[in-house]
This record gives structure tokens, C-alpha cells and sequence, in this order.
């Protein structure tokens, strides 16, 4: 290419879990441009509106260039103003912190807020830095505020993580459900696949489950509105449905599949400073014998020694929620309560529509489900997962699909999407959860860490067995002074976690040293210590996992701004600041209770490691990025290198570290279910991306099914059951024979009943508030409201009502309102009649707005299995500013 021509290479959007591949123009080593690949089988050419300005938001004005320190005569101080330092400046105070901090509380006082934006060489090193280098599981990426409750999901009914289906789908199928999925401004491109198939074949049906009316409703055939969590009964009644008409297949499900049905985990979030208005369960009840539990029964049942306490978050993240399996007339049992009269009487959602036209939308619905002729793809995003019961409606939604032998074959699947680009492949697959390590393993599992260990080459024991806290539990752990060190990679958190108001106090505590690593000057910068200027897609060499299981590959194609850096070079800068003796002695770790370990205690690794050549003296860089084997790979394109500076190792390009740690990450991979290609398959301008496991070099559409998995070796189907290979008996309410029955390879059919949600409206608090993203921004906005024509596209989070909700509060479309919660109160103008249309008593915000801090309002109430926040369900009040 001469000077000055425009260079296109393949590249991947940064924004949704689409994944949609991208063409890259650059010139004069400047991003120009990005058009929709025309060879990605993902878009087909296609964008969305943020697509098309992949390039702008490389180049807003405000980039940070510089790391940024809070000083007072040249030396760090809490509350001093923030002044330009060099990185060995940064870095080194960086490190001062952390040791000070791991001396006092251990590997469990430090933390990384990570994320499913991560690339996944990125993902990969954070893990291994936390797990292995720093002893710690305190990692949690942004993916537990958007996926944990699918994960959890995913494990607990196949045994392994992720969909089973892909995006062809969507043309093989002749209907469609959206179970709280917007769609059409979360998922556009999809939605475009999804509006083609509507528009060329006639029968294709629609169906958009809701809490509201939404852009997803222009196309959808019908809209179902129904009451904050009456999701949890409809799956029931369809459950139901299925079992009274005998529509049950019944040698797929006895061949493949199990019942279960598990405990009634408490894990609200609640805190002693919030007064909640507890469900009115009880009432429905009385009058309809159904197995509903209250707050105060289910603690009794599940947790007995908390019965009449004060309940707060009670499990660590990603514990497998207690279960068991029952026979199929207990699973009958468990379904018969909810009869169409029952649930539309719990789940109706407009009070302005009538319960017989409910009714009729339900039976509808189920008739639709049982139809034999139908090939069904229900779709799922946030409104499944951001909800306090996220898992229970992950598990019933399979146990639909699996009952009708509708899942995992063309054009039939229960299909959970993600949010963010990379969610799957680095926040899932390589184990940035707290609870995990890569390709599917548990911190928890010993053959799990012994694995983690052989291939990290550290000694036995680094890992520590125990669970790390969860991302809300981090930030809990800022307030209460357990947690004192956290770094945030790629996430907003300040902006973008509910309940925001504890956490800005929190990072300003004197004991916290907060850092921020971001490419803007976001919201949480404000709150930082230490901000340190991060490189952007481009500017990197990368991969992504989209939501179909697509591994996707970029190459580096600009160079970042000023001293701008990758996380990954930030990473290993930082890990040549801390020594193997630093963290690998004995080591507190409070709660720390598993055979073969002293109560409370990590043991030294430190003469293990020397007899693996590993001297107390070397830094972690050596040991974790740098070994001999790492040193060898060699950067695949001289050419490139003499035109980038390598962002991740400036002046030292004599090994290429994203190559390095993808191929070491492979070996988790191969073999396991997961496979992945190597680095430079991925890297071939040729490749548009492979549905993972890729054996023998050919990627997996379908998984569990034998004519596609070739991990299927024999009888059609097969579930991996590999993470729960047995489970305990019972009956509908707990474990009655603890010998657990072996689950070769079997999918399980869960029974969750109806709960309402934590917190409903009341006299004071009198409306519901949903929140969630737009199709013109990207979650907190900190990219897109830079680009000069997303911003005017879309400025302010409009707060949605219906227009009778507004009248009666005096507020007319323009007026500027508050919104206030027991947790805070924002601002933000009143919309009553444009693209979301509010049924009486609920109103709706977005979080992308930065004048609009919307999660000061909202509640901290997680699911107690997932420790997944709900976004979805607040109860405020709305008055004229
Ligand atoms: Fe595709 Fe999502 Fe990017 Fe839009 S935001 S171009 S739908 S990946």
C-alpha cells in the first residue's frame, strides 16, 4: 500500500455481543473508517448506528494520554488534586498500595473489576495474574452485572457454559419469542436478521414478552405485557400446559434429561439501612394453594438459622444453587398450582388490558410453544438475567425447550444472548468470574486447580480453593474495610452499579486506593486514586467471543495516543513491580476451610516453587508472562512491527505476549469441550471467526446434538454433565436420599416456583422503575457520547411513563422530573409518547446518560445463586422537579 491510500483489514465491532465483523480503514496509521464485512456470516455487511462509528470513538477529544495521580508535593495523596506522572510513577505507587494492603488483609483485600470488553489475551493474563500470581479470586468482571444469571443457568442444566444453538437460526426458524429482550435496540443487527425472516417468509411468527411496550413491538405479532417478575409463572403455566396436553416428548426427555428442583436460596442484598416492601406472596396463596414461598418461609425452609434475622447477601459468587433431583410426578406436583386463571392473575402487567384478552395472549403462547410444526428460538438477554430469580428463569425456560425436544437442532433452541462484545469469550471462557479459571474449570474443584497449576507452571496450592467475592460483593467490601485495593480494567463501575451511591463514598474511604484504567475520563475517574490512559480496539492486537460461540481475531492497525497502553502491557508493568516472595508465603484467607489446608490459610508454595526453579527473588512478570516458552513466539509480521509500535511491549518486540497467552490458553481448551484454533487461524485475513469447540478445523454449530458435536459419540444426544456428574434425591422440598444418582450426560428439567420480588411499590415509593440501554448508546456512554453524531442522535435518558402516571403528578413530555428511590434521587426529563410506551405504574431510564446517574436509584438486590444485580425492578416515586 502506498502513502496515504486507505488500508482495510478485518476487525470486529466493539460494542454488542452480536459480534459483528467489521472492514478497518486506516491511513497514515489513523483508524478513518469501518464499514459492515460483507463476508461476516454475523451482518452480512450490516451495521447498527454504533457500529458505523467504530472509528470516531478511538478519537474523542478528551482521550487520556497520560497517567494521572492524586498529589500533594510531588507525592501521592488521597485527597490531593490529580497531576500527569511518569508510568514508572504510577506503577510504582501502584505497587506501594498493593503490598501495603496484601501485608495487612491478604490475598482476599485486593481486587480487579474486569470485564466482558477485555480482549481475550486480556482476560486471560487478569486471570492468571489474580489466580496465580496474587493468590486471590477476586476478580469479577462487568459480565456478572449482564450474564452471571445464564451462566450459572448453562452449568447447572448441560453442565457447561453457552448456548448450544447459533445465529442460522433465526433462518431455519418460524418463530421467535423475546423474553425480556429489546432486541431490536440491544441486538440491531440481529433484529434485522430477525425482521428478514419476518418479512420474506409470511408464517414466521413473533412474540415480544415485556414489561413494557417497546421498539421490539413495531414488528412483533403480539406483546405480552406482563407484572416484574410474572415471568416466573408464565414459563410455569406453559410447564404446565405441556404436561396436561401430554405434548411431553417423552424417549427424548427419558433418554436425555433429569428433574430437579432446588432450594430457595436467600441472597436479596438487602442492607440494614434499606426498609423494603416485602411480597405479598402469601395473599395469592391463601387463595390458591401454590407452592409460593415468603421471605420468612423460605429462609425457614433453606437456611433455618436465619430464620428472623436481618438477611443479607448470604452466598459467594457462582455457588452452584443447592438442588436435587425428583421424579416426574413431583415435577407434576410443582407445576399444577399454575393454572391459566392463577397466572394471569399474577403476571398480567397492564392494568388497562383485560384479563380475558391476558388470558388469551397466554394460551396463545403455549399453544405456540406445543405446536409440533413449530421450530421455536425463545431469545433472552437482560431481562432474564437482571432479575432476582435470573437463574431460576434461565433453568425454566430450558425445561420448556427440553420437554418439546426443541433445543440444540436447526431452528429450535432456547438461545441466551449477551451484552457485551466479548462477554463469552473473555469473561466466561478464559475465567475472569471469581469463581472460575479457564475453559469452564472451578477455583473450587481440585483437579481443576491442579490442571490451572501444570499449565500456569506454578507450584501445587498457588490457587487459592476458595470462592472470591463477587463484583457487587467488592464494592460491599470497599465499604465495610475488607477490601482495599481495587483496579477497574475496561469497566465504568461508579456509573454502572446499582445502588452507586454506597460505592462513590466507599472509593473515597482513606484506608481504599482505587485505580482506574480507561480511555476516557469516565465517571469513575472521578472517584479514582490513580487513573492510568488505556489503548483502544484498534490500537491492540485482539479477540472476542460473541454470543454463538464465535472466536474472533483483529490485528493491531493504529497506535494509541500519547503513553497510552494496553491493560495487558499494564498488566505485566505491574507484575514486574511485585515479587514471587511478595504474595506466595503463608497467606490469611479468612473462611478458608477445605481438607488439606490449615483453617484460615494459604501455605507457603515458596520452597515448591524454588525446586521448579522459581526464586523468591524473581518478579511475577517472569514467572506468569515471561517464561522461555513465552519468549519463543516470535511477532508473525516484521513488516507490521516496523510500522506499530508494539502497545504491549514498547522497544522489547522480541516476543509477541497476545500470541504467547492465546496459545497458552488454547491448551485449557483442546481436548475439553472448548477447543479453540490457534492464534494464527484466527489472525488470517481469510478467517471470519469459528464457532468453538473447532476440531480437527472444523467449527461446532450445534452442540449436544451427534450429528454436529463431535464430542457426541452415541445416541443422538448428549449433555456434558461434566461439572455436576451426580446429585443428591428428593422430593419437591429438599434432600431426601443424600447418595447422589450419577447424570451421565444428561440435561436437567428443572421446577422453580413463582417469588415476587424483593421490592414492590407501596404508598410512598408508588411506581415501578425498569432500566436498561439504547439502541444509539453503548452502556454507560463513555465511548459514544463522544462521537458528535451519536450524542445529538440520542442526548438525554428520557424518563418513560405512561401519560396518565404523568398527568396525575402534573408533568407534561419536556418537563424535567425526579425520580427518587430509598436509595437516592436523579433527574431527567419526561417522555410519555415516543419509542417505549410505559403501561400504568412503571416508568423506565437508561443508564448511558452521565447527567442522568440512574443506578443512584436503583436497588443492590441480587440473585442469590448468580449474585447477578436487578436492574429491572425498583421501587421510586416521580415528581415534578
Ligand atoms: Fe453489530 Fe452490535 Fe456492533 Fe451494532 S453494536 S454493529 S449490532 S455488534
Amino acid at each position: 500500500s502506498s502513502e496515504g491510500a486507505i488500508v482495510w483489514t478485518k476487525g470486529v465491532c466493539r460494542f454488542c455481543g452480536t459480534g459483528c465483523g467489521l472492514q478497518v480503514g486506516v491511513k497514515d496509521g489513523r483508524v478513518v473508517a469501518t464499514k459492515g464485512d460483507p463476508d461476516a456470516p454475523v451482518n452480512k455487511g450490516l451495521n447498527c448506528i454504533k457500529g458505523y462509528f467504530n472509528a470516531k470513538i478511538l478519537y474523542g477529544k478528551d482521550r487520556l494520554t497520560q497517567p494521572l495521580m492524586r498529589r500533594t508535593n510531588g507525592k501521592f495523596d488521597k485527597n490531593g488534586k490529580f497531576e500527569a506522572v511518569t508510568w514508572d510513577e504510577a506503577l510504582t505507587e501502584m505497587a506501594n498500595q498493593f503490598k501495603r494492603v496484601y501485608k495487612e488483609k491478604g490475598p482476599t483485600g485486593v481486587a480487579i473489576l474486569g470485564s466482558g470488553q477485555y480482549t481475550i489475551p486480556e482476560a486471560y493474563a487478569a486471570s492468571k495474574l489474580v489466580k496465580a500470581g496474587w493468590r486471590s479470586n477476586n476478580i469479577d468482571p462487568n459480565a456478572r452485572l449482564c450474564m452471571a444469571s445464564a451462566v450459572v443457568g448453562f452449568y447447572q442444566v448441560f453442565g457447561i457454559d453457552e448456548p448450544a444453538n447459533n445465529y442460522s437460526d433465526i433462518e431455519k426458524c418460524n418463530t421467535m419469542v423475546l423474553w425480556g429482550n429489546n432486541m431490536a435496540e440491544a441486538h440491531p443487527v440481529l433484529w434485522s436478521r430477525v425482521a428478514d425472516r419476518k418479512l420474506t417468509h409470511k408464517e414466521t411468527k413473533i412474540i415480544n414478552l415485556t414489561t413494557y411496550k417497546n421498539m421490539s413491538s413495531n414488528m412483533a405479532d403480539e406483546t405480552i405485557i406482563f407484572a416484574p417478575n410474572g415471568d416466573l409463572a408464565i414459563l410455569n403455566y406453559i410447564l404446565r400446559e405441556i404436561v396436561h396436553r401430554d405434548a411431553i416428548d417423552h424417549d427424548f426427555v427419558n433418554k436425555h434429561c433429569i428433574f430437579a428442583a432446588g432450594g430457595m436460596d436467600i441472597g436479596y442484598g438487602m442492607r440494614p439501612t434499606d426498609k423494603f416492601a416485602f411480597p405479598k406472596e402469601k395473599d395469592i396463596q391463601a387463595k390458591q394453594n401454590a407452592i409460593i414461598l415468603s421471605k420468612e418461609e423460605a429462609i425457614a425452609q433453606s437456611r433455618p438459622e436465619l430464620a428472623g434475622k436481618e438477611v443479607k447477601q448470604t452466598q459467594q459468587g457462582g455457588k452452584a444453587g443447592a438442588h436435587w433431583s425428583i421424579s416426574f410426578e413431583d415435577f407434576k406436583k410443582g407445576v399444577e398450582p399454575y393454572t391459566l386463571d392463577f397466572t394471569a392473575q399474577i403476571a398480567k402487567g397492564d392494568p388497562d388490558e383485560s384479563l380475558e384478552d391476558f388470558k388469551k395472549k397466554l394460551k396463545n403462547l403455549a399453544d405456540i410453544y406445543i405446536d409440533k410444526k413449530n421450530d421455536i428460538l425463545s431469545f433472552w438477554c437482560m431481562g432474564f438475567n437482571q432479575h432476582q430469580r435470573g437463574v431460576w428463569v434461565n433453568e425454566l425456560i430450558y425445561s420448556v425447550h427440553l420437554l418439546l425436544a426443541k433445543h440444540a437442532r436447526p431452528g429450535n433452541g432456547a438461545f441466551s444472548l449477551t451484552g457485551q462484545p466479548s462477554a463469552c469469550g473473555s469473561a466466561r471462557e478464559v475465567g475472569t468470574f471469581c469463581h472460575r479459571l479457564p475453559s469452564d474449570l472451578l477455583v473450587a474443584q481440585k483437579p481443576a486447580r491442579v490442571k490451572s497449576e501444570k499449565i500456569w507452571g506454578v507450584p501445587e496450592k498457588t490457587i487459592n480453593p476458595k470462592v472470591g467475592r463477587a463484583y457487587m460483593e467488592i464494592l460491599r467490601g470497599m465499604e465495610d474495610n475488607s477490601v482495599n485495593f481495587v483496579w477497574t480494567q475496561v469497566v465504568n463501575p461508579f456509573q454502572a452499579a446499582p445502588n452507586s451511591n454506597h460505592w462513590l463514598k466507599a472509593a473515597r474511604h482513606p484506608e481504599n486506593f482505587v485505580v482506574v484504567a480507561d480511555a476516557y475520563p469516565t465517571f469513575s475517574c472521578q472517584y479514582a486514586d490513580l487513573i492510568l490512559p488505556a489503548a483502544m480496539i484498534f490500537e491492540k492486537w485482539g479477540l472476542y467471543g460473541n454470543a454463538e460461540r464465535r472466536t474472533q481475531g483483529w490485528q493491531q492497525m493504529a497506535n494509541p495516543p500519547g503513553e497510552a497502553r494496553t491493560d495487558l502491557w499494564m498488566m505485566m508493568e505491574f507484575a514486574k513491580r511485585l515479587q514471587v516472595k511478595d504474595c506466595w508465603g503463608e497467606q490469611p484467607v479468612p473462611g478458608l476451610k477445605v481438607d488439606g489446608y490449615t483453617d484460615g490459610k494459604l501455605p507457603s508454595v515458596l520452597d515448591e516453587a524454588e525446586k521448579m526453579g522459581i526464586k523468591p527473588d524473581m518478579t511475577l512478570y517472569d514467572v506468569l508472562f515471561a517464561r522461555p516458552d513465552n519468549l519463543k513466539v516470535a511477532w508473525p509480521d516484521p513488516d507490521l512491527v516496523s510500522k506499530i509500535n508494539s502497545t504491549t511491549a514498547p522497544g522489547n518486540l522480541n516476543w509477541f505476549p497476545e500470541k504467547a497467552l492465546f496459545n497458552e490458553y488454547r491448551k485449557f481448551t483442546l481436548g475439553d469441550g472448548h477447543d479453540l484454533a490457534d492464534f494464527t487461524t484466527y489472525m488470517n485475513s481469510e478467517t471470519r471467526g469459528l464457532i468453538w469447540p473447532v476440531v480437527n478445523g472444523k467449527e461446532t454449530l450445534y452442540r449436544f446434538n451427534q450429528d454436529y458435536d463431535p464430542y457426541v459419540k452415541e445416541g443422538g444426544y448428549a449433555f456434558y454433565g461434566k461439572l455436576f456428574k451426580a446429585i443428591p434425591t428428593g422430593n419437591l422440598f429438599g434432600v431426601t436420599d443424600p447418595k447422589p444418582v450419577p447424570l451421565p450426560n444428561k440435561a436437567k428439567i428443572f421446577f422453580r416456583p413463582y417469588a415476587a420480588p424483593v421490592e414492590q411499590p407501596d404508598k410512598e415509593y408508588d411506581l415501578w422503575l425498569c432500566t436498561g440501554r439504547i439502541l444509539e448508546h453503548w452502556h454507560t456512554g463513555s465511548m459514544t457520547m463522544r462521537v458528535p453524531e451519536l450524542e445529538r442522535a440520542q442526548a438525554n435518558s428520557f424518563l418513560y411513563m405512561n401519560p396518565k402516571d404523568a398527568e396525575k403528578r402534573g408533568l407534561k413530555n419536556g418537563d424535567v422530573a425526579v425520580c427518587e428511590s430509598r436509595r437516592g434521587q436523579v433527574k431527567a426529563i419526561v417522555q410519555t409518547n415516543q419509542r417505549n410506551f410505559m403501561p400504568r405504574g412503571m416508568t423506565w431510564l437508561a443508564f448511558f446518560d452521565r447527567k442522568v446517574q440512574t443506578n443512584q436509584v436503583v436497588i443492590d438486590a441480587t440473585d442469590p445463586i448468580s449474585e447477578e444485580p436487578d436492574f429491572k425492578k425498583s421501587a421510586v416515586k416521580v415528581y415534578k422537579a
